[in-house]
């Protein structure tokens, strides 16, 4: 039989990104009693909004796979890649290839989700235990976390984390002038949100910490930005003694050869781990960290992974204390961090467990005595430098002559930085070799060629006095795996423990976990996008910055706004940028009494959290019975706190996973008070190519590119939280003080103080979505849409006799997720949430979202990736999980022992010892036939909880815990 379709298009990419087939959408829209998608999106979203035009012709026509990996090696040519030798937090490194294949451009780690389902995710919450115990070793304090989004943010957590434990009664922070330039930015804007004084003061062993005045925390750069190594111990203890935190941002490289941050009296030490492996990428994404001493570990912000047991009294991982905090604790969390950098963490933490503490000392010795022997040889030259003590960096004074040098270096291929008009910087890092000190002499005015008579082992120019003398890395996962072959086992076994997309879908609500397309990924690795120092000459980065303008211009288009910043590396960084853009227009506006953020009761624990950042006070509004924001109580609300209103948060489609059609009602009643909409876009999946956040009264929004734009999670990180906005924001959205350019899409500049460390944010995987929206054109991004909601849609029509669907919106249609109640079932049967998202392991599932927004539920959102036979395999898992249940009810089978409370089954539990349960072994572990030949197991049974948060173990516990 011929092929009567013309449809058909063997090249194009949003059939292969799109799950279902034209013949499945029939089936599936017959379920639902459509004819057509279009007649399914008339139906569901509310006329009210409804774009009718073709988004304009910004977006062109989809591309082949091909197609669009041609025009991104265009863009990665007009980079050039030259050495970087700038430092400034950022260093070449040398990811190992095994590292490179086996975790960055290995789906079983790229496409995981953050770890709240532990059972099936022990691999990666092991390696960010290696992570936490890596850091809590070299900076030798007690307790670190699973990663920050960078240093400068992580310093600006250090200052907010200061202030929480400090007894000081004091709003001041002093601040090391030799901190780097882009912490310090990140500090002035962020502190003066939140009415924090920052004392900026030259600090050294001298310094009289009683003339600083009183302060509630201290910050020192450990190499300072300038590359000078001093010690802070003798300052710490004085601002200590007068009630301050210490928090100390320490290179972790340094750390192998110089006294450690703990032992220097530091409260708090953060920094990055970028040098361990992780390509600059233009400035990220890298994993950021956190350490703390013992009695500050329930201040930390972000993720901790900790040490519990399982059901049968295993070891076993799992987040610790705060995993939820946002959700739960709202705007008094610690933080609004929710997706942190754990791909980036992994990446970094097995860098250290191929190299070892002996590989690690040896990068660093060599680092430290190339810097040694260039420096002896400038000196030898005639040049002095500005400080004596040093680790990798150095400072040379040129006077006058700055610019000509950092030129002339730049055109033997390498980057320099100038300082000013009179000093220039020299970074050396893992990647330097002979002939790069050769070129650098030369760019200072050397001879061509010179011998630099290499000795072993080199000499450094560290101070004697705080030589490191404290071991580091001793546990055995550091000194294992150090062969290839025992690496990529070591990373395999890892990552045959968890669940990933590589395994099945992951059917979680809010969280979008589609496609991450194969050739979506491939650019991140070119040198061209992977190997750019975030402040490389805008000459030498026209590629990327032409990328970042296409993909700013893109957004913009798509969300119905003016202009588009790409610098917040998360949701939760672009909600602050957000709030902090509507903070900045009030008070330009002279509205400096208006402080208040309303947020509905349903939204997402980080809009609290971040209102609070923003120096804004929540007053929640009421949800009414359909999820909807109460109207009523809006308009009290508002009324309520007239001239104060700053802003209203809201998210579209909402939590609830339906469309509300008051949402134009709702924003104008906003505006008529005189605040701004911030439209929370998480859910843009719902919306793209039908309705636009501009056009529905938004003035701003944050898109999660590692949602709706194809970013793979990497198991909890990293993301990009695009902030878009209508043109009288921009001047307000965050800038950056060494930008290559200000201005952005829409031809506007954004004047604000910036909220990541690099310029554009996590550039290095912008590629990713770039080529999303270049393969699939204007029509395959609204098809898309219409498939996740066709899909969510069915999902619901199928589920609904088992579980009752508890949000509809139009025509009782939900948007791209829908909640299924599990509250009637646990008052029937006992059986709890927690029962069900355990026993879907068991099918070969990754659980919903688990009771958010509402508890007792579970909130399902298949987008539109997955296939029709994936859908029905998870449509009748539940289906049968329902029957196990009410056979419970019925007393089959006692509460307290059937599968679904005895889930997750490991292989060990029906094997070992006599079988003593009502349920067989086959009903326990191959529930369904299919299993037999395609079975995931769970590496351990169910995690308790509460033993964890009780025996707080953060660090690598000892291998026999493991026997
Ligand atoms: C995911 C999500 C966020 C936060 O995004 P992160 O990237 O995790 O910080 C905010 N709001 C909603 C509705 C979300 O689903």
């Amino acid at each position: 039989m011929t092929s009567t379709s013309t449809a058909f298009d063997v090249d194009a990419f949003g059939r292969r990104h799109i799950g279902t087939t034209p013949r499945d959408h029939e089936w599936m829209l017959a379920a639902l009693g459509y004819d057509t998608l279009d007649a399914l999106m008339d139906a569901a979203v509310p006329s009210a909004i409804r774009m009718h035009e073709v988004l304009d012709s910004a977006i062109p026509d989809a591309a082949t796979e091909r197609e669009a990996l041609a025009e991104l090696r265009a863009l990665a040519d007009a980079n050039t890649v030259r050495t970087s030798m700038i430092g400034l937090g950022y260093s070449g490194t040398i990811t190992p290839a095994v590292i490179q294949r086996n975790v960055l451009e290995n789906p079983s780690w790229y496409t995981a989700y953050t770890p709240y389902q532990p059972e099936i995710s022990q691999g990666r919450l092991e390696a960010l235990i290696n992570f936490q115990t890596m850091v809590t070793d070299l900076t030798g304090l007690d307790t670190a976390n699973a990663s920050m989004l960078d240093e400068g943010t992580a310093v600006v957590e250090g200052m907010l984390l200061a202030r929480r434990a400090s007894k000081a009664k004091t709003n001041r922070f002093v601040v090391d002038a030799d901190a780097l330039p882009q912490t310090h930015a990140l500090l002035v804007s962020r502190a003066e949100a939140v009415g924090v004084e920052l004392v900026v003061a030259d600090l050294d062993e001298t310094t009289d910490v009683a003339e600083l005045g009183d302060h509630f925390g201290l910050f020192v750069q450990y190499p300072g930005a300038s590359g000078r190594v001093w010690d802070p111990a003798s300052v710490i203890a004085a601002s200590k003694a007068q009630g301050a935190l210490a928090v100390v941002a320490a290179d972790l490289l340094a750390l192998a050869l110089i006294t450690s941050p703990g032992e220097l009296g530091a409260d708090v030490a953060v920094g990055t781990s970028q040098r361990f492996g992780v390509p600059m990428g233009f400035g990220g994404p890298h994993a950021g960290y956190m350490a703390v001493r013992k009695g500050l570990e329930r201040q930390l912000p972000g993720r901790l992974v900790g040490v519990s047991q399982d059901a049968a009294g295993h070891a076993a991982y799992r987040l610790s204390l705060q995993a939820r905090e946002q959700h739960i604790r709202r705007e008094k969390a610690t933080s609004n961090i929710c997706t942190a950098q754990v791909l980036l963490a992994v990446m970094a933490s097995m860098y250290a467990v191929y190299h070892g503490p002996r590989g690690i000392r040896h990068i660093a010795t060599r680092a430290a005595g190339h810097a040694r022997l260039l420096a002896g040889w400038l000196e030898d030259a005639g040049l002095e430098l500005v400080h004596d003590a040093y680790f990798d960096t150095i400072r040379v004074r040129v006077p006058g002559t700055a610019a000509e040098v950092v030129d002339r270096a730049r055109e033997l291929g390498i980057h320099l930085w100038q300082a000013d008009d009179s000093t220039v910087q020299v970074a050396v890092d893992e990647t330097t070799t002979a002939s790069d000190l050769h070129t650098v002499a030369r760019a200072f005015g050397g001879p061509d060629s010179r011998d630099f008579g290499w000795v072993a082992p080199l000499p450094t120019a560290l101070p004697e006095t705080l030589r490191r003398t404290t071991p580091y890395l001793e546990h055995p996962v550091f000194n294992t795996h150090q062969s290839e072959t025992q690496m990529m086992r070591y990373l395999k076994t890892l990552a045959d423990r968890d669940y990933a997309l590589d395994r099945g879908m992951i059917p979680l609500g809010s969280c979008t976990m589609k496609l991450n397309a194969a050739t979506e990924m491939q650019a991140v690795t070119w040198p061209e996008f992977a190997n750019l120092h975030p402040f490389a000459p805008e000459a030498d980065v026209v590629g990327s910055l032409g990328l970042v303008e296409q993909l700013e211009s893109w957004l913009a288009e798509v969300t119905g706004y003016d202009t588009v910043s790409l610098q917040p590396n998360a949701g939760s960084q672009g909600e602050l940028a957000g709030l902090l853009a509507i903070r900045g227009y009030h008070l330009a506006n002279g509205d400096i009494e208006r402080d208040v953020c309303l947020i509905p009761s349903s939204a997402h624990g980080t809009n609290a959290a971040s209102a609070v950042l923003a120096g804004m006070r929540v007053v929640v509004v009421a949800c009414d019975e359909l999820g909807n924001v109460d109207l009523d109580d809006l308009r009290a609300k508002i009324a309520a706190n007239a001239e104060h209103i700053a802003a209203l948060m809201i998210t579209y489609p909402s939590t609830h996973g339906v469309y509300e059609h008051d949402v134009k009602d709702i924003t104008r009643a906003v505006h008529d008070a005189g605040g701004q909409v911030y439209i929370d876009g998480a859910n843009l999946n719902a919306l793209l190519g039908f309705a636009r956040f501009g056009d529905v009264g938004g003035d701003v929004s944050h898109l999660n590119l590692h949602k709706t734009f194809c970013i793979p999670h990497g198991g909890g990180g990293p993301g990009v939280g695009p902030v878009a906005a209508k043109a009288h924001l921009a001047p307000f959205l965050p800038g950056h003080p060494m930008a290559q350019r200000t201005s952005h899409a829409g031809g506007v500049e954004h004047g604000g103080g910036p909220v990541s460390a690099a310029p554009y944010g996590s550039p290095s995987i912008l590629p990713i979505s770039w080529a999303y929206v270049r393969m699939m054109g204007a029509e395959g991004l609204k098809q898309a849409t219409a498939t996740a909601v066709l899909a969510a849609n069915y999902v619901a029509t199928r589920l609904r006799d088992h579980f009752p669907v508890l949000y509809t919106g139009e025509n009782g249609l939900v948007a791209h997720e829908c909640i299924l109640d599990l509250r009637p079932l646990t008052a029937e049967t006992g059986v709890t949430v927690d029962d069900v998202a355990k026993r879907l392991i068991d099918y070969g599932f990754h659980a919903p979202t688990m009771s958010f927004p509402v508890a007792g539920t579970l909130m399902v959102e298949p987008t539109e990736s997955e296939d029709l036979a994936e859908l029905d395999r998870f449509v009748e898992a539940m289906i049968q999980i329902r029957a196990e249940a009410d056979a419970v009810g019925r007393g089959e089978w006692p509460a307290e022992d059937n599968p679904l409370r005895g889930a997750p089954h490991t292989a060990e539990s029906v094997i070992a010892g006599e079988w003593t349960h009502p349920y067989t072994r086959e009903q326990a572990v191959y529930p369904v036939h299919s299993l037999v030949r395609n079975k995931y197991w769970a590496p351990v049974r169910r995690i308790d909880q509460a033993y964890g948060d009780r025996n707080l173990v953060c660090a690598c516990p000892p291998i026999e815990a493991f026997a």
